[in-house]
């Protein structure tokens, strides 16, 4: 047993020489994508260590905390990316299925947690949100910020999706009531109109504070209320798509973008056959998505600095198939995300990594905090005398 790495039990490349996921290499072949010839490079360790490696004022740094999609897999969550910014802010876009594992791994006080954008309400984007609620109300104490579109109808948009958790997590909350302070258990939903959108109108400046601006646009996944963002800051951009089928009106909001995070999926005959999934199913569940092909043509529209694919289901068999497709349609910069796929952009240079973190992490140092918090009155509801009055006494 290793403690404190990565260890991916009996991997072996048989890919061709292409590295397997988690063997601590970025997929993709061009690492590093300059922006202005000329100028300087910096230097960067060759895996980052994020907890370690402090972002310079001018820099973004992405990072996945969740390359794939439902079910998740132990080498892949659900979707999800956070967004560090060299002014200290932090932004979550998404957060599926076993994604605050990464999240949390990144040793990132709960305190500077506390923004979350949804591009849409499927599990595999939203599923650790509970977890996330959870890990976040121990230390924060200040609201979980949640940003999102309306849906067809008011229960299916993200201010429903937030109270409807917030109930279901009812019991958890009252009985923290008393022991720990509430603060971080609340939610704050921005619900924006998603009728807004029109062809004059196509993307919404949905925050704007600290020099950032963050954009959303409609994105083709099934229901209205699916989204994409595009994010500004300090001459840096990056798009992220969250889910759905690749179109030339995306493509046009993520234009010139930095990086433009996009989602792919295993093409319908072979998604079948890993899945054991009758085919027609499966043609359902990928027609929904975007096969490398298309999103090649896509990122051919859009021309990013850097094209990054997420959601899509790795292993020796699909890694190749996915490169051969997208170089089909598209001749740039491509990057595969793993879960813990590290992207740093400055004004100079785009550079792609893999990160190591430690596997027993603790809550590291957060901001001064008042040392006796206020605390709410205990809840009456509590378990009956017949049992506590056989609790064994403390020492
Ligand atoms: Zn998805
Ligand atoms: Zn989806």
């Amino acid at each position: 047993m290793i403690i404190g790495e990565r260890r991916v039990d009996g991997a072996t490349d048989t890919s061709g020489g292409r590295p397997l996921p988690l063997t601590g290499q970025p997929l993709t072949e061009t690492p590093v994508v300059v922006k202005e010839d000329g100028v300087s490079l910096r230097s960067y360790p060759e895996v980052c260590f994020p907890s370690e490696e402090p972002l310079a004022d001018d820099e973004m740094r992405l990072i996945c905390i969740g390359s794939g999609n439902p079910p998740v897999r132990r080498a892949q969550a659900g979707t999800g990316w956070l967004v560090q910014l060299g002014n200290g802010d932090n932004f979550i876009f998404d957060v599926g299925g076993g994604t605050v594992q990464n999240l949390w791994s990144l040793e990132i006080h709960p305190a500077y947690l506390d923004k979350l954008f949804l591009t849409h309400l499927h599990l595999d984007h939203a599923g650790d949100f509970h977890v996330l609620f959870d890990a976040l109300g121990w230390a924060r104490n200040t609201p979980l910020h949640v940003w999102g579109g309306s849906g067809p109808t008011p229960e299916l948009g993200v201010a429903a999706f937030c109270k409807n958790m917030q109930k279901a997590a009812l019991w958890h909350t009252e009985s923290k009531k008393g022991l720990v302070p509430s603060g971080g258990m609340e939610i704050v939903a921005h619900e924006f109109d998603s009728s807004e959108f029109t062809p004059d109108n196509p993307r919404l400046l949905i925050y704007e504070e600290n020099d950032v601006k963050v954009y959303a646009f409609p994105v083709a996944h099934i229901l209205v209320g699916a989204v994409g963002y595009r994010l500004e800051w300090n001459g840096l951009s990056m798009t992220f798509h969250g889910d759905g089928e690749p179109c030339v009106f995306e493509a046009e909001q993520a234009a010139g973008a930095d990086v433009f995070m996009h989602e792919a999926f295993l093409d319908a005959q072979t998604f079948s056959k890993k899945m054991n999934m009758p085919l027609p199913i499966a043609q359902n569940v990928a027609g929904a998505h975007s096969t490398p092909d298309r999103l090649g043509k896509l990122f051919d529209i859009a021309k990013p600095t850097l094209g990054v694919a997420y959601h899509y289901f790795q292993d020796d068999e699909t890694i190749d198939p996915f490169f051969d497709a997208i170089k089909t349609t598209y001749n740039g910069p491509v990057a595969l995300a793993q879960d813990l796929t590290v992207i740093n952009v400055t004004p100079e240079q785009i550079i792609v990594r893999q990160a190591e973190t430690d596997l027993l992490h603790w809550t590291p140092p957060g901001p001064e905090k008042d040392g006796s918090p206020q605390l709410d009155p205990k809840s009456p509801g509590v378990t009956p005398s017949f049992v506590t009055d056989t609790i064994l006494p403390l020492e």
